[in-house]
């Protein structure tokens, strides 16, 4: 039996961001990833495979990294991990000993318990590969194509299928706005705007109780009592914890099958760290438990667990919760808590906001118009959250807002900080959104 120093189980955002930080700090040990798929999805690019991306074969993680890194590979599904032995067992009958051992098994799609979610023709969003160029096929079939959940994926996916397709798509949430586990209600409004604008149909409020049809999907039924016509259902919904393997060998989970980990990514098993979508999150704020499962959250977890194998190097201060997407060419994100959330959470609040080109003139190439809310507590004037809505540049001033918050900046720092501007690339350094934003916030704080 061979015996690697570090085995990471998986290969995705958080398992390939784990061995390659292992590496990092350990450049003498002998390091092993082993994943169930021979080829890895880059999992966020999913959507784009509809559309933009067209085949799932241009949207893969390149295993060159591996071997840059002089990381070996192997292909199997862990079925067994013997702690007191210290080996783990792959379908293949593959035994492999380990010094410490890195859990990063990921996700799967949430299959709702709704009747006839069996049926031919409806999908989830499973990050394999034969699955999702059957869906491909599919959605290039389909005439009336219902999904089934507003959510990041829902719209992502209900941009991409309609891209030169003459497909009927209805987007169902249950939730009285699209995107509502994220952005407050304005922003919610507006990204419903985009989706509708691009000849999707949106229905909120109303909740899929039955797909209908005989071995193949032919609508769904609404609890409203309205009915759909559709030939393809996609349920993006979210997804679970995916742990089995760690639950069978006595690693703790939480309530939800989560992976337990302490601050420095460690499980009950001294050597056994995990990362990803397949533990329990924390957030930066409240320090409770949260449900997020995010690639960015992913691979911070990972740089941490990578780090920490032999020596505390890296700790985590838990998830300050960074997303982004884009409908046509507008961007919508958030960091942070959203308005609602840090009320929610008991925060007395003060908001600032500002809104103006991305580009300076206005009419240069590519600039378009860019709206910043920044979300303060009353008294300390700490950065909470950030939302906006706009040019594509909004997809990196999302991070930088991440960093405010990361660093517990006020709005004071905010508005007085140092950027760098230029006109074809940022907004004016007089109508700088978040500085402004943060100004606006000022004057509130008093
Ligand atoms: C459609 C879609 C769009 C998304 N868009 C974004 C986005 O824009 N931004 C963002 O931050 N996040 C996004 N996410 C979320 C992101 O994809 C996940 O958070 C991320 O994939 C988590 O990475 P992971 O490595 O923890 O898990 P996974 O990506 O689920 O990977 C798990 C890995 O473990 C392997 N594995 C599992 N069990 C075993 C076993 N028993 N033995 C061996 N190998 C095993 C799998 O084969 C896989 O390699 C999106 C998700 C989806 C589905």
């Amino acid at each position: 039996m061979e015996t690697y120093d570090v085995i990471v189980l998986g290969g995705s955002a958080a398992g390939l961001t784990a061995a390659i930080t292992a590496r990092r700090f350990n450049p003498d040990k002998k390091i092993l990833v082993i994943r169930k798929e021979e080829k890895v999805l880059i999992p966020c690019g999913i959507p784009y495979i509809y559309g933009t991306v067209g085949s799932t074969d241009k949207n893969l993680i390149p295993d060159a990294v591996l071997e840059k890194n002089n990381i070996d590979l192997m292909i199997g599904n862990v079925e067994k991990i013997d702690r007191s032995g210290k080996t783990v067992l792959t379908d293949k009958n593959s035994m492999v000993g380990y010094d410490k051992l890195i859990i990063s098994t990921g996700s799967d799609p949430m299959i709702p318990p709704i009747a006839g979610s069996d049926k031919d023709n409806v999908f989830t969003v499973k990050k394999d590969d034969k699955y999702l160029t059957e869906l491909l096929e599919k959605v290039d079939e389909s005439r009336n194509m219902v999904i089934i959940g507003g959510g990041f994926i829902g719209m992502e996916f209900a941009d991409e299928c309609k891209k030169n397709r003459d497909i009927d798509i209805t987007v169902v949430e249950m939730l009285p706005h699209c995107l509502m586990l994220v952005f407050d209600e304005e922003f919610c409004k507006q990204g419903e705007d985009l989706i509708m604008e691009r000849g999707v149909k949106v229905l909120t409020g109303e909740k899929v109780e039955e797909i209908t049809g005989n071995s193949k999907v032919e609508g769904i039924k609404l609890s409203s009592g309205k009915k759909i016509e559709a030939d393809l259902v996609l349920i993006g919904i979210g997804a679970s914890s995916n742990s089995k393997v760690a639950i069978d060998s006595g690693i703790e989970v939480n309530e939800k099958g989560s992976i337990v980990v302490d601050k420095y990514m460690g499980t009950n098993d001294e050597n056994i760290f995990a990362c990803g979508d397949c533990c329990e999150k924390f957030s930066f704020f409240t320090k409770k438990p949260v449900n997020l499962m995010l690639a960015s959250i992913a691979t911070n977890e990972a740089r941490i667990a990578g780090a920490n194998l032999y020596k505390i190097n890296r700790t985590n201060e838990g998830v300050i919760g960074a997303y982004s997407t884009v409908i046509g060419d507008t961007a919508l994100a958030r960091a942070g808590m959203s308005e609602r959330e840090a009320q929610d959470n008991g925060y007395d609040i003060v908001v600032g906001m500002a809104e103006g080109p991305s580009c300076h003139p206005g009419c240069m190439p590519g600039g378009s118009n860019l709206k910043v809310n920044l979300v303060f507590e009353k008294g300390s004037g700490i950065i909470l959250g950030g939302q906006l809505i706009g040019a594509k540049s909004g997809g990196e001033l999302i991070n930088l807002i991440s960093g405010c918050i990361c660093k517990r900046m006020t709005a004071d720092d905010i508005a007085t900080f140092q950027m760098g501007t230029h006109p074809a690339l940022t907004a004016s350094p007089i109508a700088y959104q978040i500085s402004n934003a943060a100004e606006m916030a000022v004057k509130q704080l008093g």
